[in-house]
């Protein structure tokens, strides 16, 4: 006879919002399995290969026995030094290696972490909805409370600053911001950067810039820094990535940047829960910054290219598109009658295609869905003429 313990999960899995992609997910193995040739345009993973020097690098660092050992846990001097080096050409920003940057296993990995150095339970964090879902679950892990910013299509999908709680505003510890933003596409000006550091200021909240679509920008569009900004680093730490920027989902690899003491914090709670980046992913990763400007440029253009097509080719058919200059993302309204888990059904069944309902990202992102151009072109018109069927 097996016996085992009660196995009882904490109050504090149990305070998560559903997880709304898993029934997604499961119809979609479901069709698979039905042998239905499925076109994905639900995730944001980049459908292009990393570039070969990068593999490369990875290759040689990986033989060589001084990158078998445990790294250092903010990061090798070296990697360090090549983003203090790149962030100065792409954002003429100096940054101080040694306290300034910190390396992180994915930036996700940060922005979960970041939290627990600075959340005390009962503090507010400010977090936009819709929203990558991290900032919540990290915020409810550290026992912080989350008070949603709504991003609004009439406020181009910006927090509303004067909207914000004045009794939760005084509790608010870190804000949580995301430009280019997933999922709606939207950008932020230099002007509502700035008055979201003057607010920081103003009310003592760390400012948390989640950069991930930083280098997705289109058409001579470059995304800011807000360490570029006037009182930047006074309030502010900012995550990067490789994930997005140089197609390397899979191997893991981001960084923050910013405020000397929020960044040392969040590497101290590093230093307890985790032993680094593999050197070898660094070395491979300070070979993708010393070629930033041969990559880059070129997947911005096959996505801004794909962008086109759907963009071109939806509001032929009557869709409403909020698109910007950046991201591989489409925020695009769901046609009359339709939620949005119910139109996203609705294109798998009938067209056996996966989009991303926009309830999903939070509350506020009802009555959209998400499009991200994660497939070659002829896919793309595949999917435009799947859907023209469907709609008409
Ligand atoms: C993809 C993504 C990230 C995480 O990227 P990593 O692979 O962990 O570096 C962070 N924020 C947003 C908004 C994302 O879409």
């Amino acid at each position: 006879m097996s016996k085992s313990i009660k196995v009882v999960q904490s109050q504090r899995l149990g305070a998560l919002p559903p997880y709304l992609f898993a029934r997604l997910d499961e119809l979609k193995q479901e069709a698979l399995s039905r042998g239905v040739d499925i076109i994905d345009l639900g995730i944001g993973d980049p459908d292009l290969p990393t570039p070969a020097p990068i593999i490369e690098r990875l290759y040689t660092a990986a033989q060589d026995p001084a990158n078998h050992r445990y790294p250092s846990y903010v990061g090798m001097l070296a990697f360090r030094e090549a983003v203090a080096n790149w962030f100065k050409q792409r954002y003429h920003v100096q940054l101080d290696p040694k306290s300034e940057i910190v390396s992180l296993i994915g930036s996700k990995e940060g922005i979960a972490h970041i939290p627990l150095a600075f959340v005390n339970p009962g503090d507010v964090v400010l977090v936009p909805d819709p929203g990558y879902p991290v900032y919540q679950s990290s915020t409810i892990f550290a026992g912080g409370i989350p008070c949603i910013m709504p991003l609004l299509p009439e406020n181009n999908f910006l927090p509303d600053l004067d909207a914000i709680d004045k009794n939760m505003l005084a509790k608010a510890k870190l804000m949580f911001i995301n430009y280019p933003n997933n999922p709606t596409a939207a950008i932020a000006s230099r002007e509502y950067l700035q008055s979201v550091i003057d607010f920081a200021y103003k009310h003592n909240i760390i400012l948390c810039q989640d950069a991930a679509y930083n280098e997705m920008g289109y058409d001579d569009y470059k995304p800011l820094s807000i360490l570029e900004l006037d009182g930047g680093r006074d309030v502010a730490i900012e995550f990067h990535s490789f994930s997005k920027t140089f197609n390397m989902t899979g191997w893991r690899l981001g960084f923050a940047v910013g405020n000397k003491d929020i960044v040392q914090g969040l590497g101290k709670i590093k230093t307890n829960v985790d032993s680094g980046v593999f050197q070898a992913v660094q070395w491979a990763g300070i070979e993708a910054l010393k070629h930033y400007n041969e990559f880059v440029p070129t997947f911005c253009k096959t996505f801004a290219s794909r962008s086109a097509i759907i963009i071109a080719g939806l509001q032929k058919l009557g869709f409403q598109i909020n698109y910007s200059k950046a991201t591989f993302y489409l925020w695009i309204r769901v046609p009359k009658g339709f939620d949005s888990t119910g139109f996203c059904l609705h294109l798998l069944d009938q067209a056996g295609i996966i989009v991303t309902p926009g309830v999903g990202f939070g509350q506020y992102g009802e009555g959209f869905f998400r499009i991200a151009t994660t497939v070659p072109q002829e896919r793309l018109y595949e999917a435009l003429e799947r859907i023209r069927k469907v709609v008409l």
